[in-house]
């Protein structure tokens, strides 16, 4: 499972664009968060995309 620690995320927004916001979105608090209605197996190369592309490490997966 995906997720965000929001403790880390700047909101910058480069998750939401690389997964064109299937995945992750900017929530109201100006954050990502890990939407809940994907396709794991076809957005997997999109999320492994967005955590080397997270400037703050904020995703991981567990
Ligand atoms: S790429 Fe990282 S820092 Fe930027 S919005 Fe996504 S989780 Fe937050």
């Amino acid at each position: 499972m995906v997720k965000v620690n929001k403790d880390a995320c700047i909101g910058c927004g480069s998750c939401a664009a690389i997964t064109d916001e299937k995945v992750f979105d900017i929530g109201d608090d100006g954050l990502a968060y890990v939407k809940d209605d994907f396709n794991y197996e076809e957005e997997k190369e999109n999320i492994e995309n967005a955590i080397d592309g997270c400037p703050t490490s904020a995703i991981y997966e567990e």
